[in-house]
């Protein structure tokens, strides 16, 4: 059996950010157990492979949420990636770091250091930004972020010219000054390659000698001393092992994994634990609740003039951009599906945007099986502007339904399962409507594909909207930061309650969910959660 100062487990946005900050002395040892593989895969690293990896089970946990009431009895699919860099190895690239308000909230929750001017340096020091530093930006950190706004398709500046003509303003800089407004994402790529938190942080990280990687390794149990944290149990290759850390295990499973591996590990709900038979470690009944998601929806529309369908999808097609890919790393699967999008408010009375857009210059109305197609999307002309809500009140839950680790647990995601949700939504899929209906976009439009002419009323909308929405990928809050432990699962340090040498570092632990993609806050989460481990060496 090895012991090593710390044990991470999983590589994914927190982990690999963790793994890289606790290694940089040279003082500690780092194992890192991943229960995937490499990332060095084609349609990993090429930005628009993401439609590919959406359902591969090589590299996904592909879950799916119990049948939903508020997605009309739907069992969404929740793709959660299993390789190195977790998620981010198999994200849309949006790189959001969302309303300051956000983490001033999780602040005034009892969360001191985590407000915006906190995390701020930290938002600066982990990227790198192709348009350079400014109060808000960074330069020189280890995340290159592309701007995007000079290689945009035309049709990408027309649904801006549309959005600014229904009334929002043009911004240049989600992560700048202010969050609302239309305008070009951002994306964490670099040379045309995804710039996942496996290439930023890890790897640079294993080229140091403290730092051991184990992948195809799934964490199945915490090992205890009493309650203190002293190991980690895991299989790997049909072999149990054991691993000992001597200063702290680190969860940074995600937002599904982590509630599921407390459990297991018998800190839980302890009805939950006496359901299967295991032993109770400490009794949290907020391990695994209040799972707080983003949903989103599509509009599609048919267009009069070429989109990405037309390059996609032939044959021909497909040559060129993958010849310009290979050659120059650039065009469109050099880029995110969200090439543009934007953030505003369903009602004037709200004191930050509520609501997210995204705009795809293609279509994928016409299914195709295993796969989102993106790389083979619709015979004609289409695009689509699709949108998120940003701070949704309905709350779901996860866990456990077996104390075999290898099961998936449950995941209940009770979409729109307030008032406030669905009303909310209703005026925001209004407002897709205004921006089509804008001259600047009315203009190259053929016809409404998705939902159609025919869904008018708001019962229409709203049934239209339970049956065709899901979730947008960002799940957070199953292991919630706080100081009262009966309300949360680690304390504003991430150390879980009631444990010694345990703490989760990952978007588990966001009290609430941010503005925006969770991806850049689930890697700050990752660097403020080191460096407090670091501080509390001693
Ligand atoms: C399809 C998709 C699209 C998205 N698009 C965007 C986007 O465009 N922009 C954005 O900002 N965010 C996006 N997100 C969300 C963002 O990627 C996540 O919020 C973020 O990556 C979460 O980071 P994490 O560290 O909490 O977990 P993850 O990055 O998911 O990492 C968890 C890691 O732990 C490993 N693991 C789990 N359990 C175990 C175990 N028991 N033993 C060993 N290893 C284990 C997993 O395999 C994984 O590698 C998207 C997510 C998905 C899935």
């Amino acid at each position: 059996m090895q012991t090593y100062d710390f044990i991470i487990v999983g590589s994914g946005s927190a982990g690999s950010v963790v793994a890289e900050r606790l290694s940089a002395s040279g003082r500690y040892s780092v194992l890192v157990l991943e229960a995937g593989g490499s990332d060095m895969r084609f349609f990993v690293q090429m930005p628009l492979g993401y439609g590919k990896t959406f359902f591969d089970p090589a590299v996904n946990w592909n879950y799916k949420a119990e049948p939903d009431p508020g997605l009309a009895g739907n069992t969404d699919h929740w793709p959660r990636g299993k390789l190195l860099g977790g998620s981010s190895s198999i994200n849309a690239m949006v790189w959001i770091r969302g309303h300051p308000a956000d983490y001033d909230g999780w602040r005034d929750l009892g969360n001191p250091g985590w407000g915006f001017d906190d995390l701020l340096p930290y938002f600066k020091a982990i990227e790198d930004n192709e348009a350079g530093a400014d109060a808000y930006r960074g330069r020189g950190g280890p995340i290159r972020i592309t701007d995007n706004r000079a290689r945009a398709h035309p049709l990408t500046k027309r649904f801006l010219k549309a959005a600014v003509e229904a009334g929002l303003p043009l911004n240049q800089d989600f992560n700048g000054a202010a969050q609302e407004g239309a305008g070009i994402y951002q994306i964490n790529t670099k040379g045309g390659r995804r710039m996942s938190m496996a290439r930023a942080f890890l790897r640079p990280a294993m080229k140091r000698g403290n730092v051991r990687l184990e992948t195809n390794a799934l964490a199945t149990k915490i090992l205890f001393e009493g309650s203190r944290a002293v190991g980690v149990e895991y299989v790997q290759n049909g072999k149990k092992l054991v691993a000992r850390a001597g200063r702290e295990v680190i969860l940074s499973g995600g937002t599904i994994n982590t509630p599921q591996l407390l459990q297991l590990s018998g800190i839980g709900p302890a009805g939950l634990l006496g359901e299967f038979g295991i032993p109770v470690v400490s009794d949290n009944p907020q391990v695994g609740a209040n799972l707080q998601d983003h949903q989103g929806i599509n509009y599609t529309w048919k267009a009069r003039v070429p989109t990405l369908n037309q390059l996609l999808r032939p044959w021909w097609g497909k040559l060129a951009v993958g010849i310009r890919y290979l050659l120059l790393r650039d065009g469109p699967l050099s880029m995110s599906m969200n090439q543009g999008g934007g953030f505003f408010r369903t009602d004037a009375s709200e004191t930050r945007p509520n609501m997210q857009l995204y705009f795809q210059v293609f279509s994928t109305v016409i299914p195709k099986a295993g796969e989102r197609p993106i790389l083979t999307p619709d015979p004609w002309p289409g695009f689509s502007i699709g949108l998120s809500n940003c701070r949704p009140t309905s709350r779901g839950s996860v866990a456990i339904r077996s104390s075999d680790p290898t099961i998936a647990p449950k995941i209940v995601a009770n979409a729109y399962s307030t008032n406030h949700d669905v009303a909310e939504m209703l005026d925001a899929v209004k407002f897709l409507r205004r921006i089509a209906a804008q001259p600047a976009m009315a203009e190259v439009i053929a016809e409404e594909m998705l939902p159609g002419p025919v869904c008018q009323d708001d019962d229409a909308l709203i049934a239209d909207f339970r049956k065709r929405s899901g979730t947008v990928y960002h799940p957070v809050a199953t292991c919630r930061m706080g100081p009262d432990p009966a309300q949360s699962v680690v304390d504003p340090r991430l150390r879980v309650h009631g444990i010694s040498r345990l703490r989760v570092i990952d978007a588990s632990i966001f009290p609430l969910n941010i503005s925006g993609n969770t991806n850049a806050a689930s890697v700050v989460t990752g660097a403020k959660g080191a460096d407090m481990v670091l501080e509390d060496q001693g």
